[in-house]
């Protein structure tokens, strides 16, 4: 997509903070983090988000949630743990439509 912001990213047009990066797979800190640990996760093809996702689309979005572990254990968050968030349409309160997974920890969070 040629005007969605984290295809930019993804293809290195817009600088990001970068944590991890495969080749399907890119996360870096959320620009305005709500918690000590606040990073974004991305495919870095373009999905719109999970509402628009299909029956072609279940092996990324397994991939999407095998990349957050992972980078989660990198952030070294997974012990005691963090919260996953995917924010899925205006209603969700998604703003970039490109699916992307929330990882926030850091500290143990409120409800
Ligand atoms: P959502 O509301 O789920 O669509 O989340 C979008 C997130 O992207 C928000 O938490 C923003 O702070 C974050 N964000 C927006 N622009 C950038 C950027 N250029 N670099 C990093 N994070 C961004
Ligand atoms: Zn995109």
């Amino acid at each position: 997509m040629t005007d969605c912001l984290f295809c930019k990213i993804a293809a290195g047009e817009i600088p990001c903070n970068k944590v991890y990066e495969d080749e399907d797979f890119l996360a870096f800190n959320d620009i305005n983090p709500k918690a000590p640990v606040h990073v974004l996760v991305i495919p870095k093809h373009h999905l719109a988000s999970l509402n628009d996702a299909d029956e072609q689309d279940v092996g990324l979005l397994g991939l999407l949630m095998d990349a957050t572990r992972k980078v989660a254990r990198e952030l070294g968050v997974d012990n005691p743990g963090y919260r996953v968030i995917l924010n899925v349409g205006k209603g969700g309160g998604q703003e970039v439509f490109h699916i992307h997974v929330h990882i926030l920890g850091g500290k143990i969070l409120p409800f």
